[in-house]
């Protein structure tokens, strides 16, 4: 997510923090911010929108003067996009100033014992915890101070930080975000990313999980949490800026699809709190949920296909009866909704025309309204009665991958949420569920871990003019989007089907040769679809199965097959589809397409 960049040397500091600012816009941000310190006060000018605001607003730095600062560009997860909320983030007393990318997963227990203590909180976000915890713990020793908060804090964060008692340094710290420090000539830096800092230095130090760098003009030193120092051998960069931002993957899809398993930790883990699913960032009391007869969820697109598993999942869970529709036809078909109507809305954006105009229809009829949204403070966040933000970070490839999962995942937390509350899930089921949801990341990450295996045989396959996809259940729901990452990048024709429809109409296009992908995953359904598997193979397909772990008997069925862990089967979808979307990627790789910008398509679809 979004951007740090920090400077302390010789020359002025707030014309290389903008310039370092603008290598790192690719990643996505909404707001962005600087402070400089000039020996006397620290002065902090940050703004919502693009950096050119920013930049304007401070004539290209010239209005700042001071040879250390800080800069950032944020991309909100905590508080709306705004002034306020932009960073960085002073302490109350003005001795410190963070910038901070990610998550502050504990921040409200922290807000609310620093609030006992007597500070006052002016933003809305979780970082300026991290400013005023600083203060609260600082007795003179900057070290101990940080090394003091970094022990309260929990969540991912990489972290800028200034301090008023120490006028020729800035530290940087991290935990599961990146962070580098640069090193230069009279010069050091911190940063999110290697571009920010390329036009001054190719000499870096890659900061691993909670080390501090305290970096001064004269020299950079990094130490552990027990304040010793630790010796490190920085490394000399000899690659070029466009592949540094990819951070060395060829596209940002392939970057994306490999973040998964952090993209759903981050956004199910501030979630569970000792064994409990807590979803306090919606109002719905169990008496609504308790009252609701039915569920609509519409979506367009991937997000549709999330509220096709999601209808699966809601009614083997809530038992409360679910209709998915397309956004672009909930609208115009007169839906029978009323207050006792739950619309759950799906968009990464969250200014998908289509859903927000459903959205719009639905709060008319009377309806509750909860959005799945990636983007804080866009129009579906901000019009609908809840939102559950999906914190995958930033998806810059029009195809979606990590944002698909993380829908997946809030889609989850919500079901096994509400059956909990509706006492429609056992006390013992809702442990199992949410043990299986805690390993869900780890087990992203080992079918990730096969791609060598995909990429085989997407080599086999990438000259086919047809693929089918077949499953059943929420194996069909899979198929659906397997279907649609395949088409949308590698612009190879493709169908999904319902395992036992296809014999109705479609298995008339099977001819020797088509490949099918045969998705079976779901235990209980697996002899019926290798029946369909059999009727395919009848007719001349090559199929490829999808099972899981150890289920070598689709072997002797399938011609080849993609394994992915077990998992109880109603998660097996968050499973399945990581190398159906590494297919699509090395079919359209293999065959030379323009694979984050497809062409035809948009990231955000902003029209009906
Ligand atoms: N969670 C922080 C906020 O919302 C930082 C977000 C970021 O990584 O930019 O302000």
């Amino acid at each position: 997510m979004c951007g740090i960049v920090g400077y302390a040397g010789g020359d002025q500091a707030a014309p290389i923090l903008l310039k370092g600012l603008a290598k790192l816009e690719y990643r996505g941000y909404d707001s962005a911010g600087v402070a400089v310190y000039d020996g006397t006060s620290i002065q902090v000018v940050k703004t919502k929108g693009r950096l050119k605001v920013l930049s304007d607003k401070i004539h290209q730095g010239a209005d700042l003067s001071g040879v250390v600062g800080i800069g950032h560009t944020r991309w909100a997860t905590h508080g709306k996009p705004s002034d306020v909320n932009a960073h960085p983030h002073m302490s109350q007393s003005g001795k410190f100033a963070v910038v901070h990318n990610g998550i502050i997963e504990n921040y409200l227990s922290l807000r609310n014992f620093l609030t006992e203590q007597g500070y006052r909180f002016v933003s809305e976000t979780d970082t300026e915890v991290v400013a005023q915890l600083l203060d609260y713990f600082y007795e003179g020793n900057l070290l101990d101070a940080v090394v003091k908060t970094l022990g309260k804090i929990r969540g991912s964060y990489a972290l800028g930080i200034l301090c008023k008692d120490h006028p020729d340094c800035i530290i940087g710290v991290r935990k599961d975000s990146p962070l580098i420090v640069g090193l230069g000539k009279g010069e050091n830096f911190i940063a999110s990313d290697i571009p920010a800092i390329l036009n001054r230095t190719r000499d870096i130090y890659r900061l691993e999980e909670n080390e501090i760098a305290v970096v001064k003009k004269t020299g950079v030193a990094i130490y552990n949490l027990d304040k010793k120092i630790v010796e490190k051998t920085p490394c000399h960069i000899d690659w070029d800026i466009s592949s540094a931002e990819k951070c060395g993957y060829d596209h940002f899809m392939a970057k994306e699809i490999m973040e998964q398993p952090k993209a759903v930790r981050d956004t199910i883990s501030p979630r569970i709190r000792d064994g409990e699913i807590v979803l306090d960032d919606i109002r719905l009391t169990e008496e609504q949920i308790r009252n609701f007869t039915r569920i609509f969820i519409v979506a367009c697109g991937s997000a549709y296909h999330v509220g096709v598993v999601a209808k699966y999942i809601f009614e083997q869970y809530t038992r409360i009866p679910v209709e998915v529709d397309v956004a672009s036809e909930f609208r115009y078909r007169h839906p029978i909704i009323d207050h006792k109507v739950l619309v759950l809305v799906i968009s990464q954006s969250g200014e998908t025309a289509d859903t927000l105009a459903a959205l719009r229809e639905a709060k008319r009829l009377g309806a509750r309204t909860i959005s799945i949204v990636n983007v804080v403070g866009s129009s579906i966040a901000s019009e609908s009665d809840d939102v559950l933000y999906t914190w995958a970070g930033p998806e810059i490839a029009v195809a979606t991958t990590k944002a698909y999962s993380t829908q997946l995942a809030v889609v989850y937390l919500l079901a096994i949420y509400m059956a909990e509350k509706l006492g429609s899930m056992s006390k013992t089921d809702y442990r199992f569920y949410i043990s299986q949801l805690e390993s869900l990341p780890d087990k992203i990450q080992e079918a990730l871990n096969t791609k060598e295996h995909v990429r085989r045989l997407a080599d086999q396959f990438y000259r086919s003019d047809d693929i089918f996809f077949i499953g059943r259940n929420l194996d069909y729901a899979m198929s659906l989007e397997g279907s649609l990452k395949l088409k949308e990048i590698s612009y190879i024709h493709s169908e999904a089907y319902a395992a036992g429809e296809l014999k109705h109409g479609t298995i008339s296009l099977i001819e020797e040769g088509t490949l099918v992908v045969a998705l079976a995953t779901q235990r209980r359904l697996f002899e019926k679809m290798m029946s369909n598997v059999k009727e395919v193979k009848a007719r001349g397909a090559v199929v490829l199965g999808v099972t899981t772990d150890n289920n070598t008997q689709i072997e002797k069925e399938t011609d080849c097959a993609f394994y992915v862990p077990q998992i109880c089967d109603m998660m097996l979808p968050s499973l399945a589809v990581v190398p159906l979307q590494m297919f699509a990627y090395y079919v359209a790789f293999l065959k030379g397409c323009d694979i984050d910008k497809p062409r035809n398509l948009a990231k955000s679809v902003t029209v009906e």
